[in-house]
Parts: C-alpha cells; structure tokens; sequence
C-alpha cells in the first residue's frame, strides 16, 4: 500500500500580517511557509523536522484545514482540500485527525473520558447510539487502558496515560490521515518508546498514515518511512529515512544527524555548531535561506534561491553542492534573475 499517494501537498505558502499599523511602509509579512511540496503515501508515515519557527507546524495545521494558505494545494486522495465547501469539508473532518504534543489541548478537564471518547462518535456518526459505550471501552483498550478507566477525568490520569486517550480520540473516527505534532517531547523518555510502539502497532493494523512532527532527526529515524528537513518555511531536503540519515546532501540536514548525542568522543569533536539563531521569517535572508549560518555558503548562495530537486533516485536537495540544483534553480526566484 506504501506506493499509492494519499497527501500531495503543493507549493503550499502561508503568510502572516504582522503589524501594519503603519501606513506608510511596506505591509510585513511573516512566511512561516513558503511554497512547500511533498507527499506522503498510504500507510506511510512521513517525519517532518525542523528548528522552532521552521514552519513545520503550521504545514501540519494546513494539511488538516485548521489555517487556510496564503496559496497553494493540499490534496487528498486526489482532491483539493481547500476547494470543499465548509458544509462538505466537515464530513471530511473525520479522516484527518490530530495528536497534541499535550493531550491536555484534545481532552475537556471537565469531562469523564467516555464522554470525550463518545463525542467524535456521535459527531461522526461511526457507531449506532446502542454500540457507542462497547466502541469506548473497545478503544480504551487497543490504547492500552482500562475500560474501567472510562468513568475517570483527564487529571486523574499520568502523562502518558493522557496521550494513550488523545490517540483513541484520534483513532476513533477511523481516520486516513493523523498529525503527530511531536506527540512524545512532552513526556519522560522511558514513557516515549512505548508511546512511538503504540503508535506503530496501531498504524500496522489499521493502516494509518501519519504526518510525525519533530525538532530533530533522532526520534523522527526511528518511525519514518520518509523526512522532510524544514529551515526558515522552506524543505531543505526530502528522502528515505535511511538515506537522509547516512548520505545527508544538505548543510543543514547534516547539523542535525550531527547534534545526536554520541559516546565516542572522536565522533562527538565533528559536531556540527550551527552559528547564531534562525533568522526571523518576516526578513529572511536572500538567496538560500540557510546562508546566514551555513559553513559551506558560496557566492551564488546570497543570489539565488536553491529549488528542491532531485539528485537521486527518491531523493531531493535544495543546495547548490550539487550542481542540478544550480540548474535546476536557475531563472527562478533571487536578485540573479532581477
Ligand atoms: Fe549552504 Fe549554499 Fe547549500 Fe544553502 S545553498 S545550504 S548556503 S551551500
């Protein structure tokens, strides 16, 4: 099933107004995304990384319709989400699901967890009224609780137990498609391996499709099929998890694998110490977004934006290291083409 496309997100750009109290200059924009593509097959899950203020979560906000873009697509099977009508989109609502980095943000402290489980049921219409406490404590238990558990509040219950819920909360709709909005950060490493198991075992049975949402590469290896590295709203590099991870094509891809903490001390000296702070997406920098503290910048990399492009098989980049990027980027955006 991993072939067959599900998501095809298209030159997607979301834009901010940002303080344009003053009518005599320019209107600011924040480019929190700036024209991104990529697609994710069924069954897949696709990591997608970046430094805070990459953009890569507001690209998950828009691939469930949550912010509307400034331009560009997000298809669905084929169809453009965005193109619905609101009535129509919210029978689609079901199929694309979330997990909160806190689960707190999905679970209402002021309901029993078999009314919150209840609700998207209802709201969905996925089971009869009759079948609706049987389908709870039926969820209740693939996510490893209790069914017992369903009479109790959200405070009542651990960290990770809360996680447990969000997950049979976004599992409950059957979904095509869930957002994992860096859905282990939040709690303690010896809680997070059994989460990211959960979350694979019940993609292999119900043939889930996930977007993973990460700060770095290191959680993201261990359940991608595929990454994409975001900087500044732009996709630096795409590919198989095991290729971004060995044969990094891109400066910014590689400080990240190298930011992995390392016991050898020899490997720990070649880390990579990226200089100075992302810089602030209402002024980016020309060129190559990455160029401000990118240790191997050439001339062209101020003049030119680098295009993502493919430099093998299943396989992009955008940095002008590799010469059909440089092709590839010509006459497109930058001061050399003004
Ligand atoms: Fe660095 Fe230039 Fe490549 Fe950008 S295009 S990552 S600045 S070498």
């Amino acid at each position: 099933m991993k072939n067959e496309r599900l998501i095809e997100v298209q030159n997607l750009k979301k834009y901010f107004n940002v303080d344009n109290s003053n009518i005599f200059k320019d209107e600011k924009k924040l480019k929190a995304v700036d024209g991104i593509s990529f697609d994710i097959n069924k069954g897949e899950t696709f990591g997608l990384v970046g430094e805070s203020g990459s953009g890569k979560s507001t690209t998950g906000l828009l691939m469930l319709r949550l912010l509307n873009p400034t331009s560009g697509s997000v298809y669905l099977e084929g169809k453009d989400i965005f193109k619905y009508s609101k009535a129509k989109f919210r029978h689609l609502r079901k199929d694309l699901q979330i997990i909160f980095q806190d689960a707190s943000w999905a679970l209402d402290p002021k309901m029993i967890i078999e009314d919150i489980l209840s609700e998207p049921l209802k709201i969905h219409n996925i089971v009869p009224r009759f079948e609706r406490e049987k389908e709870v404590k039926r969820l209740l238990n693939i996510v490893g609780l209790s069914s017992k558990d369903m009479k109790k509040f959200p405070h009542e219950f651990s960290g990770g137990e809360r996680q447990r819920i969000g997950i049979a909360k976004a599992i409950s709709t059957k979904p095509k498609f869930i957002l994992c909005d860096e859905p282990v950060s939040a709690l303690d490493v010896s809680i997070q391996s059994k989460i990211l198991n959960l979350l694979r075992d019940l993609q292999s049975e119900y043939d889930l499709t996930y977007l993973f949402i990460a700060h770095g590469l290191n959680v993201v290896r261990h359940v991608s099929d595929r990454v994409g590295v975001m900087y500044l709203g732009r996709l630096m590099e795409v590919g198989d998890v095991h290729t971004i991870y060995n044969n990094p094509k891109h400066p910014y891809t590689e400080a990240l694998i190298s930011a992995f903490p390392h016991t050898d001390p020899e490997i720990e000296s070649k880390r990579i110490i990226l200089k100075g702070e992302i810089p602030s997406p209402i002024n980016p920098p020309l060129g190559c977004v990455f160029h401000t503290r990118c240790p191997k910048k050439m001339d062209i990399c101020e003049k030119l934006v680098p295009k993502l492009t493919e430099v093998d098989k299943d396989h992009k980049s955008a940095c002008f290291l590799d010469e059909r990027v440089i092709e590839n980027s010509k006459g497109g955006e930058g001061i050399e083409n003004k």
